[in-house]
């Protein structure tokens, strides 16, 4: 459902999206509809603050990632904000740039599945950040929301269903129960060091551009391009014995 009268309602799905997977698409999706949002940008971030490591693909190209996954999905949309920054992002940040642009609180929608939220004490401008947007958490495989009460006592009484915080003052935290493929960027780049398939995991296109740019591994191809190798390499032995039969009949030794 769409809400009218009430301004634009957008959506961030943030994150290293390293790359990103059917698992965002899915979440994005689920939240779009559940929400009645307007759009759900895509956002890649470009030094993630929490993470020890930076990501493998440059931000040119988990920005195109993120491009190619929202192809043609209605209201999804990916967006460069964070990457266009020099030094590291805050989502703190990033909301503030979007309430300058006249968005309220109440029109951001900041996603998160549960396993991200769970750290949010560690994020910076902590707990004000919480105040920024509305923080919808959605549960992932692995990581459902029935512990986020017990884990985060302090913040218990913001945490609401859809239905309840649509009537309550202040930013709040939703919880929404979505369901999304059990899928991890982390999975998909040890897939591609260890040369299985990706198909599934991630958009069609996110698969070419992974294979076309040889993303995450210098071996990263696709896996069925293997057995063309060895039909190729089969092609190439057959010519060479023919030549060497045609050789030997020249030379009398049919
Ligand atoms: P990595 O393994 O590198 O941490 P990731 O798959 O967790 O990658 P992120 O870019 O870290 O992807 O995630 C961005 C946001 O999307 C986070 O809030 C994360 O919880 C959420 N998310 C990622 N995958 C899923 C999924 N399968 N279902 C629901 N939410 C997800
Ligand atoms: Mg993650």
């Amino acid at each position: 459902m769409t809400r009218s009268g009430e301004g634009p309602r957008v959506g961030i799905l943030g994150g290293t999206l390293d790359p990103v997977h059917c698992g965002h698409v899915r979440a994005a999706v689920a939240v779009r509809d559940a929400l009645g949002l307007s759009s759900v940008l895509l956002l890649p971030s470009h030094v993630p603050p929490h993470r020890p490591h930076a990501p493998e693909a440059s931000p040119f190209h988990r920005f195109a990632m993120a491009a190619l996954a929202v192809n043609g999905i209605a209201r999804l949309q990916a967006n460069d904000d964070e990457l266009r920054n020099a030094g590291p992002t805050y989502t703190a940040d990033t909301l503030d740039r979007l309430r300058s642009r006249g968005l309220s609180p109440s029109q951001i929608f900041f996603i998160t599945g549960a396993d991200a939220f769970a750290e949010i004490a560690t994020w910076h401008r902590y707990p004000e950040v919480l105040d920024l947007a509305t923080f919808v958490v959605i549960s992932r495989p692995g990581h459902d929301l029935g512990r986020l009460r017990e884990r985060l006592p302090s913040l218990a009484s913001r945490m609401k269903n859809a239905d309840d915080a649509a009537g309550s003052e202040g930013p709040s935290i939703v919880l929404l129960d979505v369901s999304t493929p059990d899928v991890s960027s982390t999975g998909i780049r040890e897939r591609l060091r260890r040369g299985e398939s990706i198909g599934g995991l991630v958009p069609p296109l996110v698969e070419t551009h992974i294979y076309q740019h040889r993303l995450y591994s210098s071996l990263s191809r696709r896996p069925h391009t293997e057995s063309r190798q060895r039909a190729i390499f089969r092609l190439k032995a057959e010519a060479t014995r023919r030549k060497t039969m045609t050789a030997d009949r020249l030379h009398g030794e049919d």
